[in-house]
Order: C-alpha cells, then sequence, then structure tokens
C-alpha cells in the first residue's frame, strides 16, 4: 500500500489536529539564535528557575533499581503523596506528569461527540486532549479580568455536556477562581476538573472538598514548583470510585522509577523547595511593578509563577521575536481569546532585571 493509502486510515480527526505547540527547548533555540545554551534566559515554560532539589540529584546519580519496573499501585507514592497532601492514598493517583492525568480523565469521561467545557484562555492541554479523543469543546470565554463566569459556564450545559474543566490558577493569566464560585459549579453535579498545578504558588486548594464532593478533580505537579519537569511526575487528588478507574485504566508503569525517587527526596526537602517558591513570589510582585511602568504593557495580578500581559502597541508575536533575538525566552500563543498577550515566567532577581533592560530597548526603538 501506498503511504497515502496509509495515511486515509488514519484517524480523521487526529489526521486534522495541528498539535501542541509547546516551549522549544534552550538547545534548539542557542543554534538557531547564536547563543550559547547557558545564557538562554528562559521564562517560557513556568519551569523553577532554581531547579530541583540538589538531594534529587544525588539520589538518582547512585539509584541502583533503574532496570526493574516500577510499581504498578504506585503504593510508595501514593502513601509518600499521602503525607504531602494530607488526603487519603486511596484517593490519589499519579501520572506522567499532570498532563498525562488529563488525558485519562478525559478518556475516561469522554465519547466522540461529547461536549467538554472549557474557559479559555485556558491551558492548552484541555483543547488538545479534548480533541484527540473526539470530544466536543464548547468554549466558555473569560471575562475581561479573565475570571470565570459562572453563569455562562450554567447557560453552556447542553444534555452532551460531560465534564467542565477548569484550571486555577489559571494558565496562562495567573488567575484565581473563587471557591465559592467553584462549589456553585460543583452543584451543577457534573464532573469538574480543578486544575492547580500552580497550588504551591496560590497557596489556595478545593483539594478537600473532594471528600464531600464526587464530582470533584484536582490535578497538580511536581513539574512547577519542585523544579522536576523534565522527569515528568504528577499527580491528581480523586474521589475514591474515579481514582479506581483512573488506576484501571492507566499505563501500567506510567510514572517511571526515577520520578518516584525524585518525588521521595523532594518531599524530604519541602522547606527548602518552598524556600525557592517564597523568593519566586517575591520576585513575581517586583516583575508586576516593573512591567506596569511600560506603558505599553498591561500586566494582570497572578497567583502563580508566571506574568500574563497583554501587549497594547505592535504586537505580541513581534515583542516575542525580538526578546528571543536577544536570548530571552517568553511565551505567546496565537489562538483565539489569546491576541497580543504573552506569557512571562518569573525568573531570579538578575533575570527580571535582563528582561526589564531588554524590554527598554526595544520600547525606544
Ligand atoms: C504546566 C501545567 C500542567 C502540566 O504539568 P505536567 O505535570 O508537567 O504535565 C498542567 N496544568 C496546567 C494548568 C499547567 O500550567
Amino acid at each position: 500500500m501506498s503511504e497515502e493509502g496509509i495515511e486515509k486510515l488514519i484517524r480523521p480527526n487526529l489526521a486534522a489536529l495541528g498539535g501542541y505547540s509547546a516551549a522549544k527547548s534552550p538547545q534548539t533555540l542557542a543554534k538557531k539564535i547564536g547563543i550559547a545554551a547557558e545564557k538562554i534566559i528562559k521564562l517560557d515554560a513556568n519551569e523553577n528557575p532554581y531547579g530541583c532539589s540538589p538531594r534529587v540529584n544525588k539520589a538518582l546519580a547512585s539509584y541502583p533499581y533503574l532496570s526493574t519496573y516500577p510499581d504498578a499501585g504506585q503504593s510508595e507514592l501514593r502513601e509518600l503523596l499521602e503525607g504531602y497532601t494530607g488526603i487519603d492514598a486511596e484517593n490519589i493517583v499519579a501520572g506522567s506528569g499532570s498532563d498525562e492525568l488529563i488525558d485519562l480523565i478525559l478518556r475516561l469521561f469522554i465519547k466522540p461527540g461529547d461536549e467538554v467545557i472549557n474557559c479559555p484562555p485556558t491551558f492548552d492541554m484541555f483543547r488538545f486532549s479534548t480533541q484527540i479523543g473526539e470530544g466536543t469543546l464548547v468554549e466558555v470565554p473569560r471575562d475581561e479580568d479573565f475570571a470565570v463566569s459562572v453563569k455562562a459556564v450554567k447557560a453552556a450545559i447542553t444534555k452532551k455536556t460531560k465534564i467542565i474543566l477548569l484550571a486555577s490558577p489559571n494558565n496562562p493569566t495567573g488567575t484565581l477562581t473563587p471557591r465559592q464560585d467553584i462549589l456553585e459549579i460543583l452543584k451543577i453535579g457534573l464532573p469538574v476538573v480543578v486544575d492547580e498545578a500552580y497550588y504551591e504558588f496560590s497557596g489556595e486548594t478545593v483539594a478537600p472538598l473532594v471528600k464531600q464532593h464526587p464530582n470533584l478533580m484536582v490535578p497538580r505537579t511536581f513539574s512547577k514548583w519542585a523544579g522536576l519537569a523534565g522527569l515528568r511526575v504528577g499527580y491528581g487528588i480523586f474521589p475514591t470510585k474515579i481514582a479506581r478507574y483512573l488506576m484501571a485504566i492507566k499505563p501500567p508503569y506510567n510514572v517511571n522509577m526515577a520520578a518516584l525517587v525524585a518525588v521521595r527526596e523532594s518531599l524530604v526537602d519541602v522547606d527548602y523547595l518552598m524556600s525557592t517558591v517564597k523568593k519566586i513570589i517575591a520576585e513575581r510582585e517586583r516583575l508586576f511593578g516593573e512591567l506596569k511602568k511600560f506603558n505599553w504593557l498591561k500586566p494582570f495580578p497572578s497567583q502563580a509563577n508566571f506574568i500574563f500581559a497583554s501587549v497594547l502597541k505592535g504586537e505580541a508575536k513581534e515583542l516575542q521575536q525580538k526578546l528571543q533575538s536577544k536570548g530571552i525566552l517568553i511565551r505567546y500563543f496565537d489562538l483565539p481569546y489569546w491576541r497580543d498577550g504573552v506569557r512571562i515566567s518569573v525568573g531570579k532577581p538578575e533575570q527580571t532585571d535582563a528582561l526589564i533592560k531588554a524590554l527598554q530597548e526595544i520600547g525606544e526603538e
């Protein structure tokens, strides 16, 4: 059979899918822009600029069990997470990043044609995983301050609605959804995901509500606060029944051995990691103040480790390109509800200084 013949057999919705526009690695970009990879200031993927706990590097350097499969039941991992979250292990499921958990949740609930409520601008994996599963995305845009409209969510519900997806704090806007609004949305009675990837930066959580609300799911991650984005480890807090189903449908060895070791060591070193979180929060507030000084930028208050800003003069893409040519990476997305906005991850103080200097230069052009 010809290549075209094979291509015709691919599921039409997947053949038409544009893919997920992920941040480029500094190694890839270094070559393109002619700046050494170590010199690149990476403020485009909400990673922890202080890295992971040094205990993780040390433990992994001499770890003897990489040749054995991890425990499919995640017993140790779930117990460790029980210790960290205060939520029973039976209500916890871990994944290869919380991205995998979002995908598994949608697989569990969505069949082709089912409607998924999404509140853009928000985390693009919600759209991505919905479309891969042939769910129908129903967009309920956030208001001008990026708050979720509970009224509009309720109005968008149809007989086909299967699930409501929220991120709080939201990526890319940094907006927290008030607990009262989440309770209101839970009352609708459909499954509700509240993605708390940035929980450690906001300090606010609805996870304890999972006990009383059999429709609430709260994915979280070690990628952002714990500096483990490269190892891919996330977890979610789920009602017992849903947790059981997710355990049953997940790939058996979805969380690798290195990630387990990294979680173990990170949780011994929570004080250190939270000290980096504190530094990032302080720097976020300084960055916000600095960005506000530019009359052509409108930064929005953030409860996460990044700041969203509207570009009031010129195009967001142009700004992103100009910063990139100076070795500073930020994010911009050319998607509906994202027009002329940029997302800047909070870095170290010296990285903020370099960013501000570059923005001043660009503003004077
Ligand atoms: C970064 C991010 C994630 C993904 O985290 P991983 O654990 O690295 O897959 C999930 N949700 C939101 C809202 C994020 O911003």
